[in-house]
């Protein structure tokens, strides 16, 4: 396939064009680079298959000259700005983001002969699932708790309409909306890894926290209602993560919409996933407790069963300690990032 990959400089979306040119498709990577590293992108080292391309999702004039000149039949929309606690504090940079820009791709997109668009959405748009409703299937009612999560939920409805639009005409499209939990790991073979700035996510952040002279961890609320008092997360490795891309993208059905969750099916708590770093990289993790961080939700884990069983998916990790060691060992090699 001819596959068009937004955000593809970023964590997943790098390791979403490995994978993919791996599977022989071709490749246009689209990345604004404002987070992304282009760096990610030339050590996939792809030739002819891979053409990088710098601007934004939002730049439609770009995208329909890209979407045409390639002859892309499929979008993997992965640009997107996906820090809870920032969304809460930038709230109108989140939607111009992640919902404006995002419905200019969508227009290129309408206007072209794509055929296939697989969206990154998050369990944030899930929110606080009901009592009894977690591990959280695909329909749970969603009630984001922050400004994220509603731009993930705002951008499946609108996906959701153009689907059904199209249904109705004689140029159908396929539909996918994958609900990511938590991810977290690097590539096995030591090329890609993740390497955000800021960072905040739990994993690297504790990772870092090892090494000599570094900060400590920040633990954000030790009052949850859980086994522990700390928030409960469900985290896939990244490349479970992208298989389930590929599976979906080779499998879904013009006409149809599909909403599939993505996760282990297991929760951690905080003070678990700690421990596993301190197993994993064999150093302390230090730690300072603090307040909740706004827009956290209490536990959120997945009944990813729905893929299984459709599909066939299966997480080959299911190790806490075994993700979070194939992240340490990039750390690890690339102390400094893609830019060390
Ligand atoms: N967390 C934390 N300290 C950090 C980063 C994260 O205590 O430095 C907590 C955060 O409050 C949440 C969990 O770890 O309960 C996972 O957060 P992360 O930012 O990794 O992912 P999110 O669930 O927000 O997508």
């Amino acid at each position: 396939m001819n596959v068009l990959v937004t955000g593809a400089a970023g964590y997943i979306g790098s390791h979403a064009c490995k994978r993919l040119l791996a599977g022989g498709h071709r490749v246009v990577a689209l990345d604004d680079l404002s987070r992304g590293h282009r760096r990610a992108l030339e050590l996939l080292d792809a030739g002819e298959s891979l053409c990088i391309a710098e601007g934004s999702v939002g730049d439609e004039p770009l995208v329909t000259s890209l979407l045409a000149e390639h002859a892309i039949d499929t979008v993997m929309h992965f640009a997107a700005l996906a820090y809870v606690g920032e969304s809460v504090e930038q709230p109108l940079r989140y939607y111009t983001n992640n919902v404006a820009q995002g419905l200019a791709l969508l227009g290129a997109c309408d206007a072209s002969g794509v055929e296939r668009f697989v969206f990154s959405s998050s369990c944030a748009t899930y929110g606080d699932p009901p009592e009894g409703l977690v591990p959280v299937p695909e329909t749970c009612p969603q009630h984001p708790t922050s400004p994220y999560g509603w731009t993930k939920l705002v951008y499946e409805h609108a996906l959701l309409g153009w689907s059904h639009a199209r249904a109705l005409s004689s140029r159908p499209v396929a539909v996918a909306l994958l609900r990511y939990f938590n991810v977290a790991g690097a590539d096995s073979s030591g090329v890609l890894g993740e390497d955000h700035d800021p960072e905040t996510h739990l994993v690297p952040v504790a990772i870092r926290a090892t090494r000599e002279g570094a900060a400590p961890l920040s633990l954000f609320g030790t009052d949850y209602p859980t086994h522990d008092g700390t928030c409960v997360r469900d985290y896939v490795h990244v490349e479970d993560l992208v298989d389930a891309h590929i599976l979906t993208m080779t499998s879904i059905k013009r006409g149809k919409a599909v909403a599939y969750n993505l996760g282990v099916g297991r929760g951690h708590s905080v003070r678990e996933v700690i421990a596993a770093v301190e197993r994993a990289t064999g150093r302390r993790v230090p730690v300072v407790e603090k307040r909740r961080r706004p827009g956290d939700a209490v536990a959120l884990y997945a009944d990813a069963s729905k893929i299984t069983r459709e599909l066939g998916w299966k997480p080959r990790y299911t190790d806490i300690v075994e993700t979070v060691a194939s992240a340490a060992r990039w750390f690890e090699a690339n102390p400094r990032g893609y830019d060390g």
